[in-house]
């Protein structure tokens, strides 16, 4: 049979990361999933409160979405590019539509940070300035311009010299937003919820404070909603909580179903007006293909048929409601819970609890993780699929995670 994933994946994929999948008990082979379930290959089944940061809005393995591939894997899953495909074209229109009024243009490409590559290059072309300006714990992915506005020492020191023009404000701060605005700058990145960064809900009128500072300066506003958007928050795209119409848009985890991956930059007409001059100015062997095509399709149609945002908003609601009298029981333990929709974040008062309490959750097969820049706040982010049967499942493991991090913090203090 040969040596066993995991062995074989710390021997050559990422050692470190293996230690830390060990330390959470998590050091095991995935072996099948449906829905919000996850079993391994010892038959141990997890409920699946991460959802691949954002991605699972469908759970995993959608009917609807595996039909959908299914029929285009039969068809043609790969465009020759000299011919136009049918689902990538339907689905710029779908994004078209469905995104808020203005955005028209749509660049495709296979990732989050793909997408965010494509809006710093349109940026850059649209107004011919370089400067970008990002925010103190915003993730914006880790390929080199990606990773330029991503700012955290940890993965951007080794990989210097980055992309020169960005500068870093702290988020859902305007003022110093207007003061970091100059001749020079291009854009304005932001996540209408941090993710990565801890799940930091900005103060209220913040994004249409962000819209009006840069349309006043005929700076474009890039939204980053790759993981707030098509329905996690509550409304289909974040930048709904206020109107918010950005130049530019980022979009990739949901939008694939959780089947195929897929990203996608959208913006207005004219900020895509290089490809007028220049059609090839950027573009990708795979992005847009049809079969990813297809599966964003089928999802967009599931999210909107199945009315997946506002039912983010009520069991949302129901797992907040939980997470505060768990709050109220262990306030020791932990300092905050906040979040919108069903993108919910628990900050523990130590990053070493968060840890305990993430590998006591897997034990009792709940699949969780923190934040990548903020290890403090562990992330919640279920599929939007899921039922209020599902929340009690995970919040009685939660209970008895906090129960039992409780005891071994006594054990170690005493
Ligand atoms: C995950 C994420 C990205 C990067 O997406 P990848 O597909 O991992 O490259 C970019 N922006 C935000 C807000 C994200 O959450």
């Amino acid at each position: 049979m040969g040596m066993d994933p995991f062995t074989l994946f710390e021997r050559h994929i990422n050692p470190g990361l293996a230690g830390l999948l060990r330390f959470t008990g998590l050091d095991r082979t995935e072996s099948h999933a449906e829905g919000p379930y996850v079993w391994d290959t010892t038959g141990k089944r997890y409920l699946d409160f991460l959802g691949l940061y954002g991605t699972l809005n469908l759970g995993h393995r959608h009917p609807k979405v595996v039909a959908a591939v299914e029929a285009q894997l039969r068809r043609m899953p790969m465009s020759v590019r000299v011919l136009v495909s049918e689902p990538t074209a339907r689905l710029a229109a779908k994004l078209a539509e469905i995104t808020p009024e203005g955005l028209e243009m749509v660049f495709f490409g296979n990732s989050g940070a793909e997408a965010v590559e494509a809006a710093i290059k349109l940026a850059r072309a649209y107004t011919g300035k370089p400067g970008i300006v990002t925010t103190q714990g915003g993730f914006h992915g880790k390929t080199m311009g990606a990773l330029s506005l991503t700012p955290k020492p940890e993965y951007q020191d080794p990989a210097k010299p980055l992309l020169p023009g960005v500068k870093v404000v702290p988020y859902g701060d305007l003022e110093a937003l207007e003061a970091a605005l100059d001749e020079d700058t291009a854009a304005v990145i932001v996540e209408p919820i941090q993710g990565e960064g801890g799940i930091r809900v900005p103060p209220e009128g913040y994004l249409r404070g962000v819209r009006e500072l840069t349309q006043k300066r005929g700076i474009l506003m890039i939204a980053d909603e790759v993981q707030t958007g098509l329905g996690r928050t509550g409304k289909l795209f974040g930048v709904d909580w206020e109107g918010v119409s950005p130049d530019l848009m980022t979009l990739a985890k949901a939008l694939g179903g959780g089947v195929m991956p897929i990203g996608a930059c959208v913006g207005r007409r004219e900020v895509f007006e290089v490809f007028k001059q220049n059609p090839l100015y950027h573009s990708s062997t795979f992005g847009g293909n049809p079969l990813a095509a297809a599966a964003a399709l089928a999802a967009i149609e599931v999210t909107l048929e199945e009315n997946l945002p506002e039912r983010a908003l009520e069991v949302g609601g129901y797992l907040m409601e939980g997470l505060k009298a768990l709050q109220g029981e262990f306030p020791h333990l932990i300092e905050d819970v906040r979040g919108r929709g069903l993108m919910l974040g628990i900050e523990f008062t130590d990053a070493d609890i968060g840890a305990l309490v993430v590998a006591e959750l897997a034990e009792r097969g709940v699949i969780t993780a923190f934040g990548l820049n903020n290890p403090k706040v562990v992330r919640l982010e279920p599929p939007l699929i899921i039922g209020k049967e599902h929340v009690d499942e995970a919040l009685a493991a939660l209970s008895e995670s906090l129960k039992a991090t409780e005891r071994a913090l006594e054990g170690l203090l005493g």
